[in-house]
């Protein structure tokens, strides 16, 4: 027998088991997180965001008036029917919808650049949105919250109070029909511990982030992915 065969010493010219001859740098992705109004999207969001420095939160446009606590150009960017509809027709969104009698949309160019920098852009979005985007990013990595009853949807919608009765009864109407679309999305979280819900959200970022397809070689070496650079 010839050589050490070992495979943690000595291997092909030079290359060292302890030491690779380039370094990886995970991709960026569009992350969509949608699902019915009150299984917890924005709050699960929000967490995904706080505890990982790579993902970064897409800003929505909407006509819709902002809440108390809600500031401009934070959780979303509020603008006139006017305005939202120049935007729409110059083409500054990924896509657009009317969700509950309000429109929003996701500007596409702060997205783009986003997963160009290497960055997973977290979008929280509702079902209409997440089919446009499967549609036009045929890439992005798509997660469906769901809720762990119709019970718990309801007592969200009420207990978040800042919805009209009618607003509630309206998108509770819907949510059947929202909640059957799950099997046209790549993971189900279901949001019945927030924790829970948390950490599954954050394995998945890490799974899409140790891809092969998406890494990319960030020295000067000749890496795998090269010629993508
Ligand atoms: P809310 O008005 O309660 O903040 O949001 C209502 C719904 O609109 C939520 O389901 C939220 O995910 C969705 N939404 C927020 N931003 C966008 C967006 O840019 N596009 C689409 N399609 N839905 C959005």
């Amino acid at each position: 027998m010839t050589g050490d065969m070992s495979g943690t010493k000595s291997g092909a010219a030079g290359v060292s088991a302890e030491e690779p001859p380039f370094r990886f740098e995970p991709g960026g992705f569009l992350f969509v997180v949608s699902g019915p109004s009150g299984a917890g999207k924005g709050t699960l969001v929000e967490r995904l965001v706080e505890l990982r420095p790579e993902c970064v939160f897409s800003i929505s446009c909407t006509t819709r008036p902002p809440r108390p606590h809600e500031m401009d150009g934070k959780e979303y960017e509020f603008l006139t029917r006017e305005e939202f509809e120049r935007r729409r027709s110059a083409g500054r969104f990924l896509e657009w919808a009317e969700v509950h009698g309000n429109l929003y949309g996701t500007p596409v160019e702060p997205v783009d650049a986003g997963v160009r920098a290497g960055r997973v852009v977290v979008l929280d979005i509702d079902v209409q949105g997440g089919s446009s985007v499967r549609r036009a990013r045929p890439d992005a990595v798509c997660a469906f919250i769901y809720p762990p009853s119709m019970d718990a949807l309801r007592q969200r919608l009420t207990g978040r109070n800042t919805e009209t009765p009618e607003v509630v009864a309206r998108r509770l109407e819907v949510a059947p029909r929202e909640l059957a679309q799950y099997r046209e999305y790549d993971y189900l979280v279901i949001n019945e511990n927030l924790d829970r819900a948390v950490e599954r959200l954050v394995a998945i970022v890490d799974a899409e982030r140790a891809r092969v397809r998406r890494l990319r070689a960030s020295s000067d070496d000749a890496g795998p992915t090269r010629s993508d650079r």
